[in-house]
């Protein structure tokens, strides 16, 4: 399908269920509050015990509005089942979980969000799992550290920090012909921008607290693929581990999933607008932003995402002390962890020495939220020209003593 029609498509998805008489064709579906479901016979709770996935017994398992969210959300991502957790990391570290025993071996791409990679390194490899943690953009890198007992291949795409590109088309086929499974966080772009599992992918993850819910007010996490895959997910770690996500959340996060392509194409307008904006600013050497022509991945970015959300960084030649007395003045920019929301955010950093451009001694992210990207390129720049103010006075001060 034609990737415009395709987004289009999604403003319709979100927005429609058909009519549903158990609920008197209540535009949304009720918040089903209640931890068990009872039975009037033995015989129909034996049958429903039997059949939890596709039944109600226990909301630990399966709890209606929250299935309601999980085919809504696999709807959107192509996939035959999805399941919803508490929070992103619930639903990585049991996606993790359930694809490995002691003895294998795991690759990963070396930009993958840090607990993640945490999780991999020091918590998984407690159980007799090694991880090889690789660079991403090359797939020569990633097939040289497949070993025999490698079972699972595990991207992020974008990553969040430099915002890197894997092939997944690339990733998928070669995992494939070696018996791996793939699993791709894919937050950043969110089901809107890019559709792993067409791309040949088992299964994807989302930190629903970012986009999906796109309020900035919940936490939530999701798996979507296979029926097979996701199935064994729900009967092992959804109900062993019990990360699940409750109904009042679900209910929350519906509400922001009926607005998600809407609010994605502003922040890809106005993200673009203000990466566009820096990348002619003095104290920038490099912006992150796959949908720059200047990203070395672009044009693999155009063929495997049908746009960009409102998330990228820039490499600046300033020090951290710097950078973070520029952020400290701007207005609309809050400074803070996460992204996703209606928000403008930044956070700035030192630059990893192996990462940096050349030059580069801090990366500062910035989240463009709902807000006129006019107003928040003007904060950024008075931010800048107070910042720049200052130093040089203070310069002058030690220069005079
Ligand atoms: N994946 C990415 C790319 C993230 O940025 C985050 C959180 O910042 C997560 C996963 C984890 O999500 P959560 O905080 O909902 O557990």
């Amino acid at each position: 399908m034609h990737k415009d029609n395709h987004r289009e498509r999604l403003h319709t998805s979100v927005a429609h269920d058909p009519y549903d008489a158990r609920h008197h064709g209540s535009i949304h579906i009720p918040i089903y509050q209640t931890s068990l479901f009872s039975f009037d016979t033995y015989e129909r709770f034996t049958q429903a015990h039997a059949n939890e996935q596709q039944r109600h017994v226990y909301s630990r398992g399966n709890n209606p509005t929250v299935r309601y969210l999980e085919d809504k959300l696999a709807e959107l991502e192509g996939a035959e089942m999805s399941k919803c957790f508490a929070s992103g990391m619930a639903a990585i570290s049991s996606t993790i979980l359930s694809n490995v025993k002691a003895g294998d071996h795991v690759v990963c791409i070396d930009q993958a969000y840090g607990p993640t990679r945490h999780f991999l390194q020091h918590y998984v490899a407690r159980f007799q799992v090694e991880t090889t943690f690789v660079d991403g953009r090359s797939i020569e890198a990633i097939e040289t550290a497949l070993r025999p007992n490698t079972k699972l291949l595990y991207l992020e795409s974008p990553s969040t920090m430099l915002f890197q590109l894997q092939d997944l088309a690339a990733c998928a086929a070669l995992a494939r012909s070696r018996g791996i499974v793939t699993v791709i966080d894919g937050t950043w772009a969110t089901p809107v921008f890019q559709r792993p599992l067409a791309l040949g992918i088992d299964l994807v993850v989302h930190s629903i607290t970012k986009y999906i819910s796109g309020q900035s007010d919940s936490m939530g996490g999701v798996v979507s693929g296979s029926k097979e895959l996701v199935g064994r997910i729900a009967e092992g770690e959804y109900m062993m581990l019990g990360g699940i996500m409750t109904a009042h959340t679900a209910a929350q996060v519906e509400r922001g999933l009926r607005t998600l392509p809407l609010r994605l194409e502003r922040h890809e307008r106005s993200g673009l607008k203000v990466a566009e904006h820096l990348l002619r600013q003095p104290y920038v050497l490099r912006v992150n932003h796959p949908g720059l022509p200047s990203h070395p991945q672009h044009e693999l970015a155009t063929r495997q995402m049908d746009g960009t959300s409102g998330l990228f960084s820039f490499e600046s030649a300033e020090s951290h002390e710097t950078m973070r007395a520029w952020a400290d003045r701007l207005r609309y920019f809050k400074i803070g962890v996460s992204w996703g929301g209606f928000e403008s955010l930044v956070s700035a950093n030192p630059t990893s020495e192996d990462h940096g451009v050349p030059g580069a001694r801090s990366l500062v992210r910035l989240h463009i939220g709902l807000e006129s990207p006019d107003d928040l390129i003007r904060d950024l720049d008075e931010a800048w020209a107070q910042t720049s103010a200052s130093e040089a006075s203070a310069a002058a001060g030690r220069s005079g003593q």
